[in-house]
């Protein structure tokens, strides 16, 4: 090879004719960029090109200069020959180094095709394509590329325009996150909603059935039924209850029933009736109905409340069962203790005085031993007197005759008495008596001795190893409390609310004694012809205390 010789100072010369070319050059590609110039020099395989932007004007660089998108324009050769300063930052390259520079450098391997197949196009046509670009550090940013030629004077060029499609992406797919969230929340809720309605078809279902339900029990059953509001409007009844009574629901619905009841009953009935929708406590009467056929058939009537899960009554559930039957045979079983009762008394007397008379027989002569006996005959013989005394009692109550004398009554001294009397009679109970002096009140002594007594044997009947019994009376204000305790066996709750029932008796297998259920059914029913109060407060296990309350003479 061939080496030209120079003279140094024709160095100097050259090398200064470099150095301007070069900032000749610089200056060049700063006047297009800032809109200086319309043309610019390009050094590729052909040698230097000068490129003059036949159309380019100052305005239109400038506004170029400041877009928000890239915008380079490519010879057909691929090479950049302008550039503005967005894209150079979005490629993270200085702008000197970007013009002149291959556009294909800026494209990664994965969006090769679609760029050339796009700029193949865009020489022909404007088009546009998302493709992504690579910066110096591979990093990619995804970008709408629009192609468009540009007419220059050396030639056709192509000007490209990138818009950085990072934040559209990043907010397309925050929107595609949040859009499928969206759905997901909207298949649940579908999901929810269908299952809310398949529980409420299912609820309406069941409300249906058991609806259709009570109907059919309701009408098959033989006892008349009804249901009535808690403020007392009777709003269904069943068949039966128009089959018996032959009315119509116009006639019965509301407090129309009342005409189907027997006059005499009415009162009663409304009484238990309103007490029950106040309290909301079972109501139980027994009265008559009048049938189609205007007879009276007595009804045992008993309705439950029905309540929602806070405790309000939704309404009441009602039953009248007809006891006609039982009423009678009750009747008929009055009327044979009545008789048999009185058949008893009179063999009865006689028998208690023929004992007297062998009492009194030749008293010295009669050996010890047939004295026990008389003796024990006419303890018997005492018990059976009181039986059959209770009988005759609760017969006359039932026809309404139990009738006495009634007077003043010195309530202390007759406790007094029975205390002396219960000491005799049981020696071994202890018998502590509470008693205030001077009580006195309207009333049949012997009849309240007979209550009082009734007490005491039951005390005495029903204590265990502590055989201890108080009588107590208790004053407040006009009122006196005359009660007996004991710490016996107890009530339930359940047998108190039974206890003064006619023949009502505890079934205690454990705890078998004797006894008809008649004592305190005649006890209750002597302290109601005093106008007092019969009751009982007790616990099983726990022993009991029986009391009346009577009003004071003041
Ligand atoms: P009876 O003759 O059967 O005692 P009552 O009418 O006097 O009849 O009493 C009815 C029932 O009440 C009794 O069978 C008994 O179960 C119960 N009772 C009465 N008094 C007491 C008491 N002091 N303690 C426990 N239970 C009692």
């Amino acid at each position: 090879m061939e080496l030209t010789k120079y003279t140094y100072e024709e160095l100097l010369l050259q090398n200064e004719e470099l150095r301007i070319q070069l900032e000749e050059a610089n200056d060049t590609i700063d006047a297009i960029r800032t809109g200086q110039v319309d043309a610019l020099i390009v050094k590729d395989a052909e040698g230097h090109q000068l490129y003059t932007l036949k159309t380019a004007d100052q305005t239109y660089r400038v506004f170029i200069e400041k877009m928000n998108e890239g915008a380079v324009t490519l010879n057909r050769a691929g090479t950049i020959l302008y550039s503005n300063s967005r894209f150079a930052t979005m490629m993270n390259l200085p702008l000197e180094k970007v013009i002149g520079l291959n556009f294909a450098f800026f494209i990664p391997e994965i969006s090769a095709e679609k760029f050339n197949d796009l700029i193949h196009k865009g020489w022909k046509e404007d088009c546009k394509g998302e493709i992504l670009l690579a910066d110096k550090q591979k990093k990619l940013t995804p970008c709408l590329l629009s192609c468009t030629t540009l007419d220059l004077d050396e030639g056709t060029a192509l000007s490209l325009i990138l818009t950085d499609l990072t934040i559209q992406k990043e907010t397309e797919w925050e929107l595609k996150v949040k859009n499928e969230q969206l759905l997901a929340a909207q298949n649940a809720a579908e999901k929810l909603n269908n299952e809310l309605e398949d529980t409420v078809r299912a609820r309406t279902n069941d409300l249906l059935i058991s609806r259709e339900h009570f109907k059919l029990l309701a009408n098959n059953i033989p006892q008349m039924t009804w249901t009535n509001l808690p403020a007392g409007e009777v709003d269904f009844y069943n068949q039966q209850w128009y089959n018996y009574t032959g009315s119509r629901y116009a006639d019965s619905v509301g407090w129309g029933w009342q005409h189907v009841v027997h006059p005499d009953d009415l009162p009663n009935t409304l009484d238990k009736y309103i007490e029950a929708l106040k309290t909301g406590n079972i109501f139980e009467v027994e009265n008559r109905y009048k049938r189609w056929d205007n007879t009276y058939r007595w009804h045992l009537n008993r309705a439950v409340p029905l309540r929602d899960d806070k405790g309000a009554i939704i309404f009441w559930v009602g039953t009248a069962t007809d006891i006609e039957d039982q009423k009678r045979e009750m009747d008929r079983k009055d009327e044979f203790i009545g008789i048999a009762s009185h058949e008893l008394r009179t063999p009865l007397t006689s028998l208690k005085g023929y004992l007297q008379l062998i009492t009194s027989y030749k008293r010295e002569e009669v050996p010890a031993v047939v004295k026990q006996y008389i003796e024990k005959a006419s303890v018997a013989i005492n018990k059976l007197q009181r039986l059959i005394n209770d009988l005759l009692d609760v017969s006359k109550i039932q026809a309404g005759r139990l009738e006495y004398a009634m007077g003043e009554v010195n309530l202390s001294d007759l406790m007094v008495q029975v205390t002396e009397n219960s000491k005799h009679i049981y020696p071994s109970h202890e018998f502590d008596s509470q008693l205030q002096p001077g009580i006195r009140i309207m009333g049949n002594a012997e009849r309240l001795e007979q209550v009082l007594m009734n007490f005491i044997n039951n005390s005495v009947k029903y204590s265990l190893a502590d055989k201890k019994i108080i009588l107590k009376t208790t004053i407040n204000a006009d009122v006196v409390r005359v009660s007996v305790s004991d710490y016996g066996i107890g009530l339930s709750e359940e047998q108190i609310e039974r206890i003064f029932e006619r023949f009502y008796r505890v079934e205690d297998k454990k705890f078998m004694t004797s006894g008809l259920g008649m004592g305190l059914y005649i006890s209750a029913e002597i302290i109601n012809n005093h106008q007092g109060k019969i009751g009982v407060e007790s616990e099983l296990g726990r022993g009991a205390t029986f009391y009346f309350e009577l009003p004071l003479i003041i």
